[in-house]
């Protein structure tokens, strides 16, 4: 499925140029075009899903693979250090194209690249509660 006006769906489809580095009948992954550091990589599926709510899981499963399939190329041939794998879901997760992707970045010394977050400190209570509760949910998707 394709969405109207959305500029993913037409770079998956080829309708729009990109810099490919990867693509197959369910997926085609491209370089960033503002990138967080050199070679960072998006995978775009070519059915299109807003989120990981709407991906479904053979996608789900299949995208791992590619991103898998990247990161070992780039760790061969970038002179990277390391990688991160990040996939942004809503504005406030920080996604701004709302076609699922997963960034592929890898990370050099000096890159500037900061994911942090202050560590909390849940009771055991907490994490027993938040535990029981994601659960629960669980058990009513399957
Ligand atoms: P998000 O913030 O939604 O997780 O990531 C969107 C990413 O897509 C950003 O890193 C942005 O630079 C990239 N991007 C947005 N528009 C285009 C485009 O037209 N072409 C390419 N190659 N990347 C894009
Ligand atoms: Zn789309």
């Amino acid at each position: 499925m394709v969405k109207d006006d959305c500029i993913f769906c037409k770079i998956a489809a080829g309708q729009i140029p990109s810099k490919t580095v990867y693509e197959d009948e369910k997926f085609r992954a491209i370089l960033d075009i503002s990138p967080a550091s050199k070679g960072h990589t998006i995978i775009l599926p070519k059915h299109h899903a807003d989120n990981i709510y709407e991906l479904p899981e053979e996608d789900a499963a299949g995208i791992f693979v590619v991103a898998k399939k990247i990161a070992g190329a780039m760790k061969e041939t970038m002179g990277c250090e390391g990688i991160n794998i990040l996939q942004n879901n809503g504005e406030i997760a920080g996604q701004t194209v709302f076609h699922l992707h997963v960034h592929v970045i890898p990370r050099y010394q000096e890159d500037n690249i900061a994911f942090s977050w202050q560590h909390g400190e849940p009771t055991e209570e907490e994490l027993e509660t938040t535990s029981e509760k994601i659960k629960q949910a669980i058990k009513a998707f399957d």
